[in-house]
């Protein structure tokens, strides 16, 4: 994703972070989630097994079968959205693939849970130009929306609610090599134009998108386009985070990102937030993990992901 701005912080908050003293750590309540933070840790651990996964790539071919065997495995039904693009160097033809796990296939009525699944090309946000052509595995900026989704995945055959829910991966997110020239979102574009582009027997009522939500460090401000394009859900969400005691959810807007969630909201008209932590590790901080060869599992936890698990379980069993 692009962050664009930081959205001006009120001195108020600013000074409570700066304490560090309103940080009060959440306990595990399991009793209102059965989303089981250890496992989508392991998950997280597993897809950096893999290695980078940028689109294209052997680790990215062999994390999508285990991902299929993964959905196949607790009951859904996984389709591949695959075209073709140019590599953004080369020109030589590379194949994107769209994962979209279906649970609940007969009703009519969904909701859409996405991540994106391919990791950046590179570290380019290293300070020392050396290391921007380094490993990059994307612990929190890949690998944590997608390992919380194997997660969830468990949850949604018993999903009781009345819509169907897809859990849809999204590749090429930043398959970027150059960052004011290539395109961002080629997986999640594709997705949305071929959504809007066809008669809709499925009608997405909502999506959350997922996106560096690992942070062993988490603060999950609103994002700016979430709250034009999706008001009532980011309410939805906050309220539920206010309710559960998650002090991890705070109720304001910090930044404003460009993610997979502008193509579906603006061209598939799907109303969806972006979960997303993007003070990687706290706000203040100037040396972020985002893009760095730091990115990786160790700067993660069990904790963070059963957070934000915890909440988007709650708002799927409370939508009517
Ligand atoms: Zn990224």
């Amino acid at each position: 994703m692009v962050r664009i701005s930081v959205v001006r912080m009120r001195p108020v908050a600013a000074i409570a972070l700066i304490c560090g003293a309103s940080y009060i750590p959440t306990p595990t309540l399991r009793a209102d989630s059965p989303v089981d933070g250890e496992r989508a840790m392991q998950y997280l651990r597993q897809l950096c097994r893999f290695g980078p996964r940028p689109t294209g790539s052997p680790s990215m071919h062999r994390q999508r079968k285990w991902l299929v065997a993964h959905f196949e495995q607790l009951g859904a039904q996984v389709h591949r959205q695959e075209f073709q693009i140019r590599h953004p160097l080369t020109g030589a033809p590379v194949t994107v693939v769209n994962l979209i796990a279906v649970f609940h296939p007969k009703r009519a009525d969904r909701i859409l849970l996405a991540a994106h699944y391919d990791t950046r090309p590179f570290p380019d946000q290293e300070r020392d130009p050396r290391r921007r052509r380094g490993v990059f595995v994307g612990a929190n900026d890949g690998a944590s929306g997608v390992a919380l989704l194997c997660e969830l995945a468990h949850h949604l055959p018993a999903y009781g609610g009345p819509y169907g829910v897809d859990i849809v991966l999204f590749d090429a997110e930043e398959f970027v090599f150059g960052t004011n020239r290539d395109q961002y979102f080629v997986g999640a574009d594709y997705f949305a134009r071929d959504y809007a582009s066809q008669v809709q027997t499925v009608r997405y009522r909502a999506g959350i998108l997922l996106d560096m939500v690992g942070d062993a460090d988490l603060q999950i401000y609103q994002e700016k386009y979430s709250v034009q394009y999706a008001p009532t859900i980011v309410k939805d969400l906050w309220k539920i985070a206010a309710e559960l005691k998650i002090r991890e959810f705070r109720a304001r807007v910090r930044h404003e990102v460009r993610d997979d969630h502008l193509p579906l909201n603006r061209i598939a008209r799907i109303p969806t937030v972006d979960l997303i932590d993007f003070d990687y590790p706290r706000p203040g901080v100037r040396r972020s993990y985002w893009h760095t060869q730091l990115d990786t599992p160790d700067k993660c936890s069990a904790d963070s992901l059963e957070t934000v698990g915890r909440v988007v379980w709650t708002w799927l069993n409370r939508l009517r």
